[in-house]
């Protein structure tokens, strides 16, 4: 397919641009296809400045595929806490899992890539030209964006035409000389320039972009409208005894299984007794009248306001595996959901 501008301007205009404005990153340093796969996993949906602590301490831990792959999914998950989308752990360690029993480092055909559990085509065409330079053209919601904008796709980039016209364009565009480079070139144009609010002045191809010419930034790409926000109130009991919290651990079954987490439940209205109805199948407590601690959570499309309650224990002291007494200390180690986690730090434990 031809471009409707000159490719080869467009390709050293940004290459030259990345050359300036690259940032030093952890990933980018030593790179094999583990490391560049723990990094795009860990990037999706999440700030590159949130990252780069999770991924420094992830790597130390676990510094290939075979020691990922001899993890378990407790341990995993208490690197992980915090970072929340967790379903990207497990899968990157179902992955490492899968290569491990066949005994092989990360393929290099491109079919073979895909049929790791949890990888799908943006991460293996990232691995694939990042670790071994092969000429995949990689295409997130960053580079959707970027395409949509300077190329004037007017198409839902995510679906039929739209999204074939974008992964034309992409693959038109790729550097094939350096197709990692590229890749990364254009990523970093997505996060710094490219922006929601994209910073034209700074951008290599304001020239040629039909979105900045036309004054169609603010539309581009044009996106599906999103899922109408979620409101929710959620009731948590802390429960201390002996400088300990009493903690439980979800179900298997659940969103945030097998995660860590003070017992709570959601709410019609933040009041106390809500909070001793709402637990009593699995709990018997009495919540002080008001919350003590109060803080906002994210989730999807969730908004959840969280009260926490000072609560005493009535009854029985549960029991069993599921349950545990810890210092906030301890506690902060642990595969804490990202509310549990919020709620620490206001108790002043560990982050
Ligand atoms: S000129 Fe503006 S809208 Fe166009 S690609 Fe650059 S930053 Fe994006």
């Amino acid at each position: 397919m031809s471009l409707p501008a000159d490719a080869e301007a467009l390709r050293s205009g940004l290459l030259a641009w990345f050359e300036r404005a690259r940032r030093e990153l952890p990933w980018r340093e030593r790179r094999t296809p583990y490391r560049v796969w723990v990094s795009e996993v860990m990037l999706q949906q999440t700030r590159v400045e949130v990252v780069v602590p999770y991924y420094q301490r992830f790597l130390a831990r676990f510094p290939d595929i075979a020691a990922l792959a001899a993890a378990s999914e407790e341990q995993v998950l208490e690197l992980w806490s915090g970072l929340g989308y967790y379903r990207r752990a497990r899968n990157l360690l179902k992955g490492a899992r899968f290569l491990a029993g066949r005994g092989a480092d990360f393929p290099t055909a491109w079919k073979e890539a895909l049929a790791v559990p949890g990888i799908g085509e943006y991460t293996a065409a990232a691995i694939l030209s990042l670790a071994h330079g092969l000429p995949h053209a990689a295409v997130d919601g960053n580079i959707v964006r970027v395409l949509a904008r300077l190329f004037g796709v007017k198409a839902d980039p995510t679906k039929g035409p739209g999204k074939r016209r974008i992964r034309e364009l992409a693959a038109a565009l790729l550097d094939r000389e350096q197709p990692g480079r590229w890749n990364e070139a254009m990523m970093e144009l997505g996060a710094l320039v490219c922006s929601k609010r994209p910073h034209c002045l700074l951008c290599p191809w304001r020239g040629s972009c039909v979105a900045a010419r036309t004054g169609q930034q603010a539309l581009l790409p044009a996106l599906p409208a999103r899922r109408a926000r979620v409101d929710v109130i959620h009731g948590v009991a802390v429960i201390q005894r002996a400088g300990r919290l009493l903690l439980r651990r979800r179900g298997s079954n659940v969103r945030l299984a097998r995660m860590w987490e003070l017992p709570g439940c959601d709410l019609v209205a933040p009041v106390a007794g809500e909070l001793r109805t709402g637990l009593a199948g699995v709990l018997a407590v009495a919540p002080a009248t008001e919350p003590r601690w109060r803080c906002r959570h994210g989730i999807t499309h969730h908004r959840i306001e969280v009260y926490g309650f000072d609560c005493q224990l009535q009854g029985e002291v549960p029991v069993g595996k599921d349950w545990r007494w810890e210092t906030r200390e301890v506690a902060g180690g642990l595969a804490l959901t990202g509310i549990a986690r919020k709620l620490l730090r206001l108790l002043g434990g560990r982050p």
